[in-house]
């Protein structure tokens, strides 16, 4: 596939304020999950050292192009992937490159890693802790052998509880572990068991992903032809309710429709994106939104590398978007989350204007709540959220819109 970088973002990013937020993608796997469409490169010997050099060359254009002064003062850091286990004590590399730009140093800042439990041992948990990751986010999918062999995975399920006892006993205190559900029926997955089994782990958090058949995969050409019958909506119903039910009664919080959470632990960086703040990303595939512009880089990493170490930017487009599109997607973000929207808010206002008749249809049929400052989404109402918010945005005129 060709991906062709284009110079610049536009003008209006130049004296934008400064993100608090932080991405950087690592883009390596030793193998490719079938059902993955994120920017990977497999190799079992990642370039760790071209990779940071590729980071710092891109990091320093966006200092360029904005104006901004270092060092920026993060809020929170997020190295993703890819499998960012993979860079063992390349952490501490990247920790150099970032802590010349961005005040790190600050104990407030929540910095995440992923991880991927065949690669994540002590040694790398340690070594990540002594860069200042606080909190570790593990791929554990699932705790059944045969489900993590129909994935893909690299791991099974004692690699799994390794890999978290690992980095509990390194010292990390916030650990989340990622687990999908909504898996053929066919695998007759005992999905109760192992939401029990997470629960046991001793993770801070849990995010909650349903299986898709993402175009480009080789799940989606299995699906397609007639391979694979992906779970129906009544099974990923039931699981997603099942899991629900089974985190809330252990005192976690579902804040979000994939996220769960014990006290004081919900993942703020998240928070960055759900509530419409600045985020800077880097690295292959990384999007950004500075001064209310989206910017997006090349997705792989050849052609990421060749741009940077080219001189020029790995950047690939970007959009500014107009009012109706901004309305959707404040819409979206605010009812995936249980802050739901403001009713002091305009566009609660404008909502109540043009769809108050839904939100107290969908309120009777246990889907939306509301008090006396918000409404939100139920967890019924999460199974149902894209319907809901097109449902809403499609009831209101563009010209109501305040931005
Ligand atoms: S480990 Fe994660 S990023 Fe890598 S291929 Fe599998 S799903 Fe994709």
């Amino acid at each position: 596939m060709s991906e062709r970088p284009i110079e610049e973002p536009p003008p209006r990013i130049a004296g934008a304020e400064p993100p608090a937020s932080l991405y950087v993608h690592f883009p390596f796997c030793v193998h490719r999950c079938h059902y993955c469409d994120f920017s990977v490169h497999r190799t079992t010997a990642p370039p760790v050292i071209e990779w940071a050099d590729c980071i710092e060359r891109e990091v320093d254009q966006w200092f360029r192009r904005t104006g901004w002064s270092r060092p920026i003062a993060l809020e929170t850091l997020f190295v993703g992937g890819g499998t960012p286990s993979l860079l063992g004590d390349g952490m501490l590399r990247l920790r150099e490159v970032l802590g010349e730009r961005f005040d790190l140093d600050s104990a407030a800042i929540e910095w995440t890693a992923e991880s991927n439990p065949a690669s994540l041992d002590e040694t790398v948990a340690g070594s990540w802790l002594g860069a200042g990751v606080n909190r570790l986010s593990v791929g554990v999918q699932s705790f059944d052998d045969d489900v993590l062999r129909w994935l893909g995975r690299l791991h099974d399920a004692a690699g799994a509880r390794r890999a978290l006892a690992a980095a509990r006993s390194a010292g990390f205190e916030s650990l989340n572990a990622d687990l999908i559900f909504g898996l053929p029926t066919s695998i007759e997955r005992q999905w109760g068991r192992e939401v029990e089994a997470i629960l046991e782990s001793g993770v801070t958090h849990v995010s909650t992903y349903g299986l898709t058949a993402e175009p480009g995969t080789p799940l989606r050409r299995r699906v397609r032809s007639g391979d694979v019958d992906m779970a129906g909506g009544e099974s990923y119903a039931r699981e997603y309710l099942a899991a629900v039910e089974a985190l809330e009664d252990a005192g976690f919080e579902h804040y979000e429709v994939s996220n769960f959470a014990l006290p004081g632990h919900e993942c703020l960086h998240n928070w960055h994106y759900w509530d419409g703040s600045a985020y800077l990303g880097l690295g292959p595939s990384a999007h950004s939104c500075i001064g209310g512009v989206r910017v997006w880089n090349v997705f792989h990493w050849a052609a990421y590398r060749r741009a940077l170490t080219d001189g020029g930017s790995a950047l690939e487009g970007h959009e500014s978007p107009g009012a109706g599109e901004s309305r959707l997607e404040r819409l979206w973000l605010a009812f995936r989350t249980n802050r739901g929207l403001a009713l002091d808010d305009p566009l609660a206002e404008s909502v109540r204007a043009h769809a108050g008749g839904l939100i107290e249809t969908w309120r009777r049929a246990g889907w939306m709540e509301t008090d006396e400052a918000r409404v939100r989404c139920t967890t019924e109402g999460w199974l149902r959220l894209d319907e809901l918010v097109a449902a809403l945005d499609g009831r209101m005129p563009n010209a109501d819109f305040d931005e």
